[in-house]
């Protein structure tokens, strides 16, 4: 089955995709950030056309950052153009015969892990570090799964979250967040000077990691036990060994225990593989 998956958010990256892996080079475009988001749409399509040139194409899978119910992106706390678009309509309008799926770019990342890792038959889940928290899983579920707005902490300070949430996981973790708690420095400079000992710098790191925790715990107490996987731009900064332990504090019942986790980088050529498997599953 070839499919197309593309990852739809300030980049845009599309690739063809059969049997599990990618055939061919994957486009990357960097639509202008004052486009209007119709002729975004339109820039979309038209490179969706262009890179499904030359075979049938049977689905198309595109990830965005977001909260996507039937193919309308309801919610894009970090890439706020997108909010209200119905790219669903938009794309099975201009490829009529063919199945669309628009999807969590998590989602994607978790779907394009098992894939190239064959471990499409168990569950996984992801957390992706970068400008937001996402959460993926895989197999996908339909529903809202926005864990990177969970709730770690009831401190009434706590409101660094792009969404404007008190409390958030991605208050304490999101890099955009970091940037606003420590106006003086990088989040790279943040986790070298925790290295480092400076104790301001260490008693946010153990807060961070506090938080990851905190989350996973409650996605256990929900879900079970069973497989994280860390990626994106800042799980760099994941120190695994602390993560375990705060974990262990936080999850105690028995049948609960036994998750583990694994920081793995995803280039974008996974997170295309897994929009692509999820369309022709779709
Ligand atoms: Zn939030």
């Amino acid at each position: 089955m070839r499919t197309i998956g593309v990852i739809a958010g300030e980049r845009v990256v599309i690739g063809v995709v059969e049997g599990n892996r990618l055939t061919g080079e994957i486009r990357r475009s960097q639509p202008a950030p004052d486009l209007p988001v119709e002729e975004y749409s339109e820039q979309l399509r038209r490179e969706i056309a262009e890179v499904g040139a030359g075979g049938d194409i049977e689905a198309i899978g595109v990830g965005v950052p977001g909260i996507v119910r039937e193919g309308i992106i309801e919610e894009a706390p970090n890439v706020h153009r997108l909010k209200g678009l119905n790219l669903g309509a938009a794309l099975s309008a201009a490829f009529p015969s063919i199945t669309i799926l628009i999807l969590n770019d998590a989602d994607a990342v978790a779907v394009g892990i098992a894939a190239t890792r064959n471990e499409l038959g168990k569950i996984i889940r992801v957390w992706t570090l970068g400008t937001g928290i996402g959460f993926g899983r895989s197999p996908r579920l339909d529903g809202v799964w926005e864990a990177g707005h969970s709730i770690v902490t009831l401190d009434p300070k706590e409101r660094f979250c792009g969404c404007g949430g008190v409390g958030h996981l991605e208050g304490i973790l999101g890099h955009r967040a970091m940037r606003r708690r420590f106006m003086d420095l990088e989040p790279d400079e943040i986790f070298e000077q925790a290295k480092a000992g400076d104790e301001r710098c260490r008693n946010f790191a153990n807060l961070w990691h506090r938080a990851l925790a905190a989350a996973t715990a409650s996605s256990i107490h929900l879900s079970g036990p069973g497989k994280f996987y860390l990626t994106g731009p800042n799980a760099k900064f994941v120190e695994t060994p602390l993560l375990e332990v705060f974990l262990q504090e936080m999850v105690k019942m028995s049948p609960l225990q036994g998750s583990y986790f694994e920081v793995i980088p995803t280039p974008d050529e996974i997170a295309v593989i897994g929009a692509g498997v999820n369309a022709a599953g779709a």
